[in-house]
């Protein structure tokens, strides 16, 4: 990226902030003296823009190592794999995770013009929602753009996931008068593994790094491409141990994000 465009986007972004302000969300006396964290996948394949020859069989097997651990993930799902490998969207809803939304073609919406990122909403819908009813999104880059706010409230959204948006990771966005969504934030995933061709201990390492950024009372997620995982047995490994490691924890809350923002709502609701 050039100086232009990261003055672009820096300019873009200081503005829509002050635009699209939110305020932190109360989240539910049980989120307290607990980290809370939701384990998610950007599930892209061949349609994020890399080639790789990952199969539905890939994809099931690291269904099974997550059955193993008995642990619930979010899988944001490019709209092109409904469309595509809808047999391998049937073993993940049945296996109990939630499917999302990673948007139709991997486009960033900060990349796409109004209409176009409109298009993209109504091309998600066509192929998903014979198949299940997405509620949350998580846009290719983690990135965001004023006008996402009204696709996702317009689609019956409760929840986005963005790269940090503000101190306390968790943020009620207002879009007109009776319609909100949540923000919640990423603290990161396997991409810096990916271009490391990295070993089980560093994988290891870096997702325990990430991690020890979310502290008690908190809400967030961290990430994982399943291709990126496949593409080398260390990584793998590293990414298995790390979730042995993340059962041990006395104090951790692990559960999909959109069980997390039902229970948001919920204590909205009873106040
Ligand atoms: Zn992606």
């Amino acid at each position: 990226m050039n100086l232009y465009h990261r003055t672009r986007l820096k300019l873009y972004f200081w503005i829509a902030k002050k635009l699209a302000a939110g305020n932190p969300a109360d989240l539910p006396v049980s989120f307290k003296n607990k980290r809370n964290l939701f384990l998610y996948f950007d599930y892209e394949r061949e349609f994020g823009g890399h080639d790789v020859g990952i199969t539905d069989k890939d994809i099931y097997r690291l269904l099974d190592e997550l059955d193993k651990l008995q642990i619930k993930t979010s899988w944001f799902t490019v709209g092109k794999i409904f469309e595509h490998y809808p047999e391998s969207i049937r073993e993940i809803v049945k296996r109990g995770h939630e499917l999302a939304s990673h948007s139709y073609a991997h486009k960033s919406p900060y990349d796409l013009s109004c209409k176009d990122l409109e298009r993209d909403f109504m091309n998600f819908h066509l192929y998903a929602d014979p198949l299940v009813r997405v509620k949350g999104y998580h846009s290719p880059n983690s990135k965001w753009s004023l006008s996402l706010g009204r696709e996702l409230t317009r689609h019956g959204y409760l929840y986005d996931v963005t790269g940090r948006y503000n101190k306390t990771l968790v943020t009620r966005i207002h879009c007109g008068k009776h319609k909100s969504f949540l923000r919640l934030t990423t603290l990161g995933d396997d991409w810096d593994l990916f271009k490391e061709k990295a070993d089980e201990y560093t994988t290891l390492k870096h997702y325990k790094k990430l991690f020890e950024k979310l502290q008690p009372g908190q809400l967030a997620g961290l990430g994982a491409h399943p291709w990126v995982l496949l593409s080398n047995p260390g990584i793998l490994k590293g990414y298995i141990l790390f979730l042995n490691y993340l059962k041990e924890q006395q104090d951790l809350t692990l559960d999909t994000a959109l069980n997390f923002v039902k229970k948001i709502k919920e204590r909205d609701e009873t106040l």
